[in-house]
């Protein structure tokens, strides 16, 4: 089993592989530079190979890098969407200093323009930012609030199909978004894969985000919760956990726990589960 939790790497890749050992965990994700943007860190490629040494002993599997949230590449104005594709071009060329890493985004907010007119936008972006070789990049499942893309599967296979790149673009599933986006994760978990499958393929599916929910299924609110103190509750998790189609992925913790103690015990609780 792959699970980790979000952690910092204000202090370095081997500072970071350290206290995912402290947790319990064997994969993590990272934000590449300040959430809300501004500019990556210096880049000290002798801590990540100290990182790599370091992974490669522990037996850790495949990071998910997460991007800055400021990131919308599907946006109106040219100039937030140009900030985006640095950013994104920036991050990609970085995360392909690790052996083993993935890339997810959020899809972006097309902000009163439509999702027709903001996917293709997003396309032509990402076509452009994935021209070479690099990191696979996932598109993150949204809780469609607002105007945010990615609030359905048809929505991310339609970005998917107009990349074109499959061999460089997968999906994240955020348990809690796919449930606020209305898919009965709690209810029915075999049926929104079939779905999942039917729509987008499961051959895409490459992370998992797993967070509870504040909010009822189709609220489209985004309100993390811990693991079985939502609505989606403990017996979600168990069967996801033990899925056969999930067990093997990356599983990334983005609950409200207080500290990192606090994923620890979530890290112990779903392996315990699994
Ligand atoms: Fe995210
Ligand atoms: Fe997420
Ligand atoms: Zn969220």
């Amino acid at each position: 089993m792959l699970i980790g939790c979000h952690l910092s790497c204000n202090k370095g890749y081997l500072a970071m592989g350290r206290e995912m050992t402290r947790l319990g965990a064997n994969t993590c994700a990272f934000f590449t530079r300040n959430p809300r943007g501004g500019k990556a860190r210096a880049l000290d490629p002798a801590d990540i190979t100290a990182y790599e040494r370091y992974a490669a002993a522990q037996g850790f599997g495949t990071l998910v890098a997460h991007g800055a949230y400021t990131v919308n590449l599907c946006a109106a104005r040219e100039d937030i969407r140009a900030f985006g594709r640095d950013c994104v071009a920036e991050d990609l060329q970085r995360l392909a200093l690790f052996s083993n890493c993935v890339y997810n985004i959020h899809p972006g907010s097309h902000v009163g323009q439509g999702t027709a007119a903001a996917t293709a936008l997003l396309a032509n972006a990402l076509r452009g930012l994935l021209a070479g070789s690099g990191p696979v990049l996932l598109l993150e499942t949204m809780a469609g609030k607002g105007t945010e893309l990615g609030g359905s599967f048809e929505q991310l296979r339609d970005i998917l199909d107009a990349v074109d790149r499959p061999e460089r673009m997968g999906v994240c599933l955020d348990t809690c978004h796919v449930w606020d986006a209305g898919y009965d994760l709690r209810g029915d978990l075999e049926g929104v894969l079939a779905e999942f499958d039917r729509v987008i393929g499961l051959h895409r599916l490459r992370a998992l985000h797993l967070n509870d929910s504040m909010n009822p299924c189709g609220s489209r609110k985004d309100r993390h919760a811990c693991i079985g103190q939502g609505a989606l509750g403990i017996e979600t998790f168990r069967q996801i956990v033990r899925h056969p189609l999930l067990r093997t992925l990356p599983m990334v913790l983005e609950t409200p726990v207080e500290d990192n103690d606090g994923y620890a015990r979530e890290i112990a609780l779903l392996r315990s589960l699994a």
